[in-house]
């Protein structure tokens, strides 16, 4: 057991440095606009940014077998919270891109890997704080913060639809991480705001916001299959991707939908586009990313962007 953990702290010492470099550091950072959806140049990056922070992301290298019998390896399987996690093969192995929720408590996490069957560890790693802004929304429609009891009911259907598709895994081999920007416009709303609609506190903003006009095209960031659609009662008009291994990603608010539930669809494909419906205070696209069943920071898929106002 002492070789075999040498072996690994090794392993993660040999490739620490490069694993943890911004994988974006080579192309250039701009602010907002940097990677358009088809039609326009991009650059597409195999990984999401690291941010240790909750709502973010952890980048965690996988020590592979240490067995030299075992000429290529089967990918390790990761837990992290009882759930399945997303692993990538890189060059020099293998990479756990791990959704850290966001009522996570600064301090030690750990990650449970099966590096080989009958060969499992832990893999820890460190999150720090993040203070998120606060958001007041003023709602025309009462309703929509204060539902009846009609509403309440369809809330609760409607909420286990939602938590279906987001905890959806399949399995994938190779899954598609160079994603495109969903929507042409600027960012409005970042993910992580503490809300207040009306006055009243609500959930977190669970997703990023892209100001668009009403029926501008909603693109699929990357190739996925289409898992449901419908309309919701604060999401309005809502598309569900999955993109394989519990990388889930939602689209909420459209106009209309274009694409039906079991599609296989490409990157750029045009899933729907932005309007109004659900709970919303004008036209734009909420973009929602899942990992391991935890809503992520959905610009740690893009080049670094800074908002640029906000609702
Ligand atoms: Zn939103």
């Amino acid at each position: 057991m002492n070789k075999f953990f040498s072996m690994v702290l090794l392993h993660m010492l040999l490739w620490h440095t490069p694993i943890f470099a911004d994988p974006n550091t080579s192309s250039k950072p701009t602010a907002m606009d940097a990677r358009e959806p088809p039609g326009t140049s991009f650059q597409p990056t195999h990984l999401p940014r690291a941010e240790l922070v909750p709502g973010g992301i952890a980048v965690v290298p996988l020590p592979v077998s240490p067995d030299p019998e075992v000429k290529k390896p089967a990918p390790p399987i990761a837990h992290y919270n009882g759930q399945r996690v997303l692993v990538t093969p890189v060059p020099q192995g293998w990479l756990a891109i791990v959704g850290i929720p966001l009522d996570t408590l600064p301090g030690e996490q750990t990650l449970q890997v099966q590096v080989a069957p009958g060969q499992s560890l832990n893999i820890t790693f460190v999150v720090s704080g993040k203070e998120y802004a606060v958001q007041r929304l003023t709602i025309k429609d009462q309703r929509k913060v204060e539902p009846n009891a009609g509403d309440l009911k369809r809330i609760e259907q409607e909420a286990q639809k939602i938590h279906a598709a987001l905890a959806q895994w399949s399995e994938q081999p190779h899954v598609p991480l160079d994603f495109i920007k969903p929507a042409k416009g600027e960012y409005s709303s970042p993910f992580g705001l503490r809300r207040f609609f009306n006055g009243q506190p609500r959930n977190p903003h669970s997703g990023l916001d892209i100001a668009a006009p009403k029926g501008t095209p909603v693109y699929s960031p990357t190739d996925a299959t289409v898992i449901s659609v419908g309309d919701f009662f604060f999401n309005g008009n809502t598309v569900f991707l999955d993109h394989g291994q519990g990388l889930v990603t939602m689209y909420c608010h459209l106009d209309d939908i274009t694409v039906q539930p079991g599609t296989r669809i490409t990157r750029g494909t045009v899933v729907g586009h932005v309007g109004m419906t659900g709970r919303t205070t004008g036209p734009h696209l909420h973009w929602g990313v899942s990992l391991n069943n935890v809503r992520v920071n959905p610009a740690l898929f893009l080049p670094e962007i800074t908002p640029l106002r906000q609702k």
